[in-house]
């Protein structure tokens, strides 16, 4: 064996393995390097995945012959003026990229800065770098990168079909253009635009929520929370979905720090914790974070590819991250996501007859007998309205029927109407939902998801002020249970009493219920203590009650007072809008499930082909 070094084209391409993994990173930093160079638009073409060329085009500022030669060299980079690694202000700083690419590839680069009246362009392949030649270009630059990876034929042999290495490129450029929304961005394939974004106007939160919009889709703009938080100098700016939009897993997760996409396990846990009382484990919110970090804070130089980066505080960061997402979904009060209302109008079909089953031409089938279906319907709705004696009734909680308000008094409808955003209670229907009329159309209550939710947030906000509020049963119920039911229960026995429960074991097959939680109201002591037994199986040891209270409070809520199939007098109804509206997140249930539809009266004219 002969200790030597290394000839200088082994050891690039031995660095160019890390740097360039496959044509999604080659184009990714390019496109940062156009990015830095102060570009406002960058147009990619890649054919064969990639494969057989790559090509970045920008109108940035561009290099002259002299830079041309320079920035194919190794650690040649005229981003790191003052040597300092920790005050990095560009995406690119390691001078990397383009030796690295020119080494496992046919590159060339064409390049004319904004003030010279020429161009020039510059050949390398397999390494070896020509000299520059004199060329006609705009200003801006121009890079193609043809055969990636003939020089280096064991990674050749690892790339995927050219569909797959082209959805990932798609998807680096996307994520670049996320953080970058006033830059215009395109990527075609040679034969179709993958990519069309045009730069997005407006100031920072409109411009990235347009950008957003287009890359993540109109569902996502339309139903994202603003997030703007900042603590010890680090600022989280963002939009974060409402849990009622959630997906199957974790695609649709962005972080960005300092204008750079990184993938960080950080987010993921910090999402968990911050959705945690409003998604199920198995849903995924879709969120955009964005962190500015003072340098000093962060360190980005961890790995060559520039995805992965260390915080010098993780909690601190977790901590921010958090904090901001549960404020702003509390502040979001009952909205649910708009795509609710979609889904169900999707399903709604005129007529009755599932849409196209008589064939063409079948034409609508309308029913038109006001007579006996129309009276039918005026009258049990009466019924619903008949005033109940004797109700106490919270304030505010029945607002007089919009309809009982005479016709000429458009103004008093409308302010009643205005005034509660959930509207006014004017049926029950299958003793299960609760139909409203709101200022511009109806709005449909799942009681018992409803209930649960209010349940939930009663609980929490009585656990972080002076605890559950307990109420002691006359005759303390003897519940009988198999053994480990039994000790599942009284493990849990202190914290099921912070939560309102008391229980003890009462011999080796039963346990003794002495209070239960003030504001279920009378429940069915065995019911609830069975399903929660049930639950406790389920439930991961190492939790506290409290992280999982969205289970205990679906639980709860199930035997309190109001589920599916008890009929609500319209009183009570209207106060259940009532809390909804003053409750923070009531617009889901415990897993991401609305609690509520809302079908503007524009939709439901559509329905009928009014509009
Ligand atoms: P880094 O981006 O880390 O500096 P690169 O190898 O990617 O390293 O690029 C080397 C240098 O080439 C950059 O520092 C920059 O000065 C110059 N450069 C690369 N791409 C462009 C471009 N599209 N426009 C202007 N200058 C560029
Ligand atoms: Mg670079």
């Amino acid at each position: 064996m002969t200790l030597r070094l290394l000839p200088e084209t082994v050891v690039i391409r031995i660095a160019a393995g890390e740097v360039v993994e496959r044509p999604a990173s080659a184009v990714k930093e390019l496109v940062e390097n156009s990015i830095d160079a102060g570009a406002s638009r960058i147009d990619v073409v890649v054919a064969d995945g990639g494969r057989t060329l790559i090509s970045v085009t920008d109108d940035g500022r561009g290099m002259d012959a002299r830079e041309l030669a320079l920035a194919v060299q190794r650690h040649a980079t005229s981003k790191l003026p003052g040597d300092d690694l920790m005050a990095i202000a560009t995406l690119g700083f390691r001078g990397e990229a383009l030796p690295s690419i020119g080494a496992v590839s046919r590159l060339s680069i064409t390049s004319r800065p904004a003030d010279a009246d020429s161009a020039w362009t510059l050949a390398v392949e397999g390494g070896r770098t020509a000299e520059p030649e004199p060329a006609a270009h705009p200003p801006g630059t121009r890079i193609e990168v043809r055969d990636l990876f003939y020089a280096t034929p064991a990674r050749l042999k690892f790339l995927k079909a050219p569909r797959t290495e082209l959805t990932h490129t798609v998807e680096a450029v996307n994520r670049l253009a996320m953080a970058h929304p006033g830059i215009g961005f395109t990527l075609s394939d040679g034969t179709r635009s993958r990519i069309k974004l045009p730069p997005a106007p407006g100031d920072l939160f409109a411009a990235r929520l347009d950008r957003l919009g287009a890359i993540m889709g109109r569902d996502f703009a339309d139903n994202a929370l603003r997030i703007d938080a900042e603590r010890e100098g680090i600022r989280l700016t963002g939009h974060a979905g409402l849990p009622t939009l959630n997906r199957g897993n974790a695609a649709y997760q962005f972080l960005f720090v300092n204008g750079r996409p990184v993938r960080d396990k950080l987010l993921v846990g910090a999402l968990r914790g911050a959705y945690r009382d409003f998604l199920a484990s198995d849903r995924y919110p879709l969120v955009a974070l964005f962190l500015e970090v003072p340098a000093g804070a962060v360190d980005v130089n961890v790995h060559p590819a520039k995805t992965e980066v260390r915080f010098r505080d993780p909690g601190l960061v977790r901590g921010l991250i958090v904090g901001a997402l549960r404020h702003a979904l509390a502040e979001a009060g009952h909205r649910a996501a708009t795509t609710v209302a979609g889904a169900a109008l999707g399903a709604v079909r005129p007529g009755g007859l599932p849409m196209g089953s008589g064939g063409r031409g079948g034409g609508p089938v309308y029913a038109a007998q006001p007579g006996a279906v129309g009276n039918f319907l005026a009258e049990t709705a009466a019924a619903y309205h008949a005033p109940l004696p004797d109700l106490d009734l919270p304030p505010g909680a029945a607002p007089p029927a919009p309809d009982a308000i005479p016709d000429a008094d458009d103004v008093a409808r409308e302010n009643v109407l205005a005034t509660y955003p959930l509207g006014v209670a004017r049926a029950q229907v299958h003793a299960t939902y609760v139909v409203a009329q709101t200022a511009d159309g109806i709005v449909i209550v799942d009681q018992h998801a409803a209930h649960e939710r209010l349940t939930h947030e009663r609980i929490k906000a009585s656990l972080a002020s002076d605890g559950v509020a307990r109420q002691g049963l006359l005759i303390p119920e003897v519940v009988e249970l198999d053994e480990g039911a039994v000790d599942r229960l009284t493990a849990r026995a202190g914290e099921l009493a912070e939560l309102g429960l008391v229980v003890e074991a009462f011999g080796p097959g039963a346990v003794v219920v002495r209070e239960t939680p003030a504001l279920l109201g009378e429940t069915d002591v065995a019911g609830l203590v069975r399903d929660l037994a049930g639950d406790l199986t389920e439930l991961d040891e190492a939790l506290a009650l409290k992280d999982r209270l969205g289970d205990v409070c679906a639980t709860m809520a199930c035997h309190g007072s109001i589920r599916a199939g008890r009929r609500l007098n319209p009183a009570e109804m209207n106060a259940l809008l009532r809390e909804m509206e003053a409750t923070p997140h009531s617009g889901q249930c415990s897993h991401g499930r609305p609690t509520y539809v809302e079908l503007k009266l524009a939709d439901i004219e559509k329905l009928f082909g009014r509009r």
